[in-house]
């Protein structure tokens, strides 16, 4: 085994079953020092036991490389692999063997935590056929959101990949704010290049509910925008806290989605559960589109595609409502409408 197919495919399957992201980025950062050296330097710091005098190698990344090179699965991934065997969620495999891809995720650009090229190749890994790539928009400035002049450069390496990828494809996008007169915190020009566009309320999510629908509406009746985002932005668990739904009224915001065939999306981050079950009861019975997405930021993260298939499956969402189970050609035709 690689060594460094190992240290990343440990930090794969930490993401993956959510363990401290410190552990994760640990391995993901040994896996790039490695990955940088010269291959006979590698094998003879493996020989010498000297892989721990490198920055960001540590006794347990180096035990893990030095176990692949001895061509053992080491212990440590063995017992990561034996919990892979089980799966994340309960029910949901009917829907998640209908979906062809992902429309919100984020790498490194932005506050995702690898290389475009590590999504992708995760994403392959999946079966996936797409992955839409959806950094953050400038205003979000602590998730490092893209200016216009990094979005355009971001163009250029997806392009490249995509060469590289064919017929896998990652599909250009963002995550754009949703601002609070709700427009949209990017240039109308470059939004227009883009395959996906997810709007989605990063700020002053406890706003007065009527402004907040408005704010919405506004968003989601912009031609250029496909899916929303989490729409109440609540957190239910994990290291940031929980925080309560945003005010607004969901027949006028949903309806909205249904008259301008913007999906819904369902996020699948276990600490969001967006939207909550109620309210998703209610975009199932309006008929509205429906984007099952990860709002992945790390490769394993990926995975997390069970949990939102799970809560479609309970509440009846048809096939024939969820864009992400569209074929590539019939995706983009949706997305160019
Ligand atoms: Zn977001
Ligand atoms: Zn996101």
């Amino acid at each position: 085994m690689d060594p460094v197919a190992a240290l990343k495919r440990v930090a794969y399957l930490m993401e993956r079953e959510r363990a401290e992201a410190r552990r994760a980025t640990a391995f993901r950062k040994a896996a790039r020092r490695l990955e940088e050296l010269d291959p006979q330097e590698l094998e003879r710091r493996i020989a010498a036991g000297t892989l721990t005098e490198l920055p960001d190698v540590g006794q347990r990344t180096a035990g893990v490389a030095t176990e692949a090179a001895q061509g053992r699965v080491p212990d440590y991934l063995a017992a990561l692999e034996e919990r892979a065997g089980v799966s994340l969620a309960e029910g949901g495999e009917t829907v998640r063997g209908w979906l062809r891809g992902d429309l919100h995720t984020h790498s490194e650009w932005s506050d995702g935590g690898t290389p475009i090229i590590d999504m992708a190749r995760a994403a392959i890994d999946l079966g996936h056929d797409y992955l839409a790539l959806t950094d953050h928009s400038p205003r979000l400035t602590v998730a490092r959101g893209l200016s216009p002049e990094r979005l355009r450069e971001q163009l250029d390496v997806v392009a490249e990949l995509n060469a590289e990828l064919a017929p896998f494809r990652i599909l250009t996008g963002i995550e754009v704010d949703i601002l609070d007169d709700g427009s949209l915190d990017q240039e109308p020009e470059l939004l227009a290049r883009l395959d996906v566009v997810v709007a989605s309320v990063h700020s002053k999510l406890r706003m007065d509910g009527r402004a907040m629908t408005r704010r919405m509406v506004a968003a989601v009746e912009h031609p250029l925008v496909d899916v929303l985002g989490h729409c109440t932005g609540r957190l239910i668990t994990g290291g940031r806290g929980t925080r309560p739904e945003s005010e607004f009224d969901p027949e006028a915001v949903f309806g909205a989605c249904l008259e301008n065939d913007v999906a819904v999306e369902i996020n699948s981050r276990p600490e969001r559960r967006d939207p909550p079950t109620r309210l998703l009861e209610m975009v199932v019975e309006l008929g509205c589109l429906v984007s099952i997405d990860t709002d992945a930021h790390a490769p394993g993260q990926l995975e997390f595609l069970a949990y939102g298939c799970a809560r479609a499956e309970e509440a009846g969402v048809p096939r024939d409502r969820i864009v992400n189970a569209l074929p590539l050609d019939d995706l983009l035709a949706w997305t160019n409408r």
